[in-house]
């Protein structure tokens, strides 16, 4: 299980500065029956255009984790992609959870 922050402060391409921003999960939309790519394919299963799409015969290992940040000011959403395929899955927390022993030491030591 990998692990990010829940805001991140990042380039924002609409107010053109870096601003911070909210962390989502990406969530896939259940795929369209009309679409154009999807209406192709079925007419391509149908047979009547050469040769039928058959099995996969390379097996790709895991996917790449995509998350969505959103900018508080304009509301713009931006897609990102952490690391490379892999079979963990993203978890978002609190800022203060991803902090390591010594860094909790080191925080809680200038409060007091
Ligand atoms: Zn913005």
């Amino acid at each position: 299980m990998a692990k990010i922050v829940d805001t991140i402060r990042t380039y924002c391409p609409k107010c053109n500065k870096h601003t911070l921003q909210k962390v989502k999960l990406y969530k896939k939309g259940k795929q369209s029956p009309f679409s154009v790519g999807q209406a192709r394919y079925d007419r391509k299963l149908t047979g009547y255009v050469g040769k039928v799409k058959g099995k996969k015969s390379v097996r790709k290992i895991g996917k790449h984790q995509k998350i969505i940040l959103e900018c508080p000011t304009c509301k713009k959403k931006q897609e990102r992609i952490i690391g490379t395929r892999t079979k963990k899955v993203l978890e978002v927390v609190k800022k203060g959870a991803l902090l390591s022993k010594e860094e909790k030491k080191a925080s809680t030591r200038s409060t007091t």
